[in-house]
């Protein structure tokens, strides 16, 4: 590990300024001691924000719940409101890793960790996200990667609850700049599909201060299919939101992660739902239209029938919630 320096900040603003242009924030330090271990990572200054007044709070507004950028996954998935209003994201945050990872892990920490890519993970090995010139993934052992992507990196988005919260209609606010910004799920990933050296759209200082999920909209589900039980990331996951008026989905949402550099949505599937009522062949129909352009590699063909059959369960799971 390289050397750094050490501060805690007890404001956003003087958090911004402490991390400056090569510094790096640590809120539960799952996934940044490793990369500053594996020398993934080199930051000038580490800059707890554990500290930050305010971020560890979930709020219920009238219009919206806002999840500040320092709760843990845990709090999430013992609150008993969040589990009553939004069971999809509740049952995203149960799944994460492990009762041990998921006490530390926070909000922010989890939408910008890094990819898991195990040739991006590898000390020695510098693909094109670390600035190479060769993915070594596409030709070699893939079978975690991505069906759908916007550049020659095909490393999928790793965090759970960035898929539900993409269902979920949900904006994160990021101090950038000295000013809030708002970006929506597909805004805060989109330079991962377009770059391939991206894990997300976070410019250099940008902090996660929150996010902010629009209230009634109280369906939702989320399942994931992975290698093992616990102590796992998803193979594929998706994530499903909608309100039902007289048994008729209105403003449908579902979104996919870990088959994509973003959370995968189609537009026209979630358009193919509205008004629907949901049976077998509907949510067959919709999981069809999601993943009419995948682009399976030699090892991960079998996402495709997975992602399927994780889209009809979960939409069928709305259903259920009646
Ligand atoms: C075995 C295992 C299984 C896992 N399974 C899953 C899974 O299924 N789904 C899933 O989603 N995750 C999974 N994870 C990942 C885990 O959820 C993340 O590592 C964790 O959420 C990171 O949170 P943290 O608070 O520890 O972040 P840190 O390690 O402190 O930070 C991670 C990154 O985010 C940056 N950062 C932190 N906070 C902010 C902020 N507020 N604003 C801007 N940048 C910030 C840091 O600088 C760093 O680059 C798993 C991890 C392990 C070890
Ligand atoms: S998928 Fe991305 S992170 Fe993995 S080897 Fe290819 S370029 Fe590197």
């Amino acid at each position: 590990m390289n050397a750094f320096q050490y501060a805690t900040a007890h404001s956003p603003e003087s958090a911004h300024e402490l991390v400056a242009a090569n510094g790096a924030y640590l809120a539960g330090g799952n996934d940044l001691l490793s990369l500053l271990k594996d020398y993934l990572v080199s930051a000038s200054i580490l800059v707890n924000i554990k500290s930050l007044p305010g971020l560890n709070k979930i709020v219920r507004g009238e219009k919206a719940w806002t999840i500040g950028a320092l709760v843990t996954i845990a709090e999430i998935e013992r609150d008993a409101a969040v589990k009553w209003a939004f069971p999809g994201l509740h049952e995203a945050a149960a799944e994460i890793g492990s009762q041990q990872i998921r006490n530390v892990a926070t909000v922010g920490g989890n939408l910008a960790q890094h990819s898991r890519c195990w040739y991006f993970r590898h000390r020695d090995t510098v693909c094109l996200k670390k600035h190479g010139d060769l993915c070594y993934a596409r030709h070699g052992e893939n079978r975690y990667h991505s069906l759908f992507t916007g550049n020659d990196c095909i490393s999928p988005l790793v965090s759970s609850l960035a898929t539900v919260f993409a269902a979920l209609d949900a904006t994160a606010i990021v101090l950038r700049d000295a000013k809030e910004t708002r970006l929506t799920m597909g805004e805060l990933y989109q330079k991962a599909w377009e770059d391939p050296t991206a894990h997300n759209s976070l410019r250099p200082g940008d902090l996660i201060l929150r996010v902010e999920i629009p209230a009634g909209r109280r369906r939702s589900a989320y399942l994931q299919a992975s290698d093992k039980h616990a102590f796992d990331w998803a193979l594929v996951s998706c994530a499903a939101a909608a309100d039902v008026v007289d048994g008729k989905l209105k403003s449908p949402r579902v979104a996919l992660g870990s088959i994509s550099p973003k959370p995968h949505e189609v537009a026209a599937a979630n358009e193919f739902l509205e008004g629907k009522t949901l049976d077998e062949a509907t949510a067959a129909a919709a999981a069809d239209l999601i993943l009419k352009d995948a682009k399976p590699l030699e090892h991960n063909a079998y996402k495709v029938p997975l992602a399927h059959a994780l889209i009809r369960r979960t939409l069928l799971k709305l259903k259920g919630d009646a």
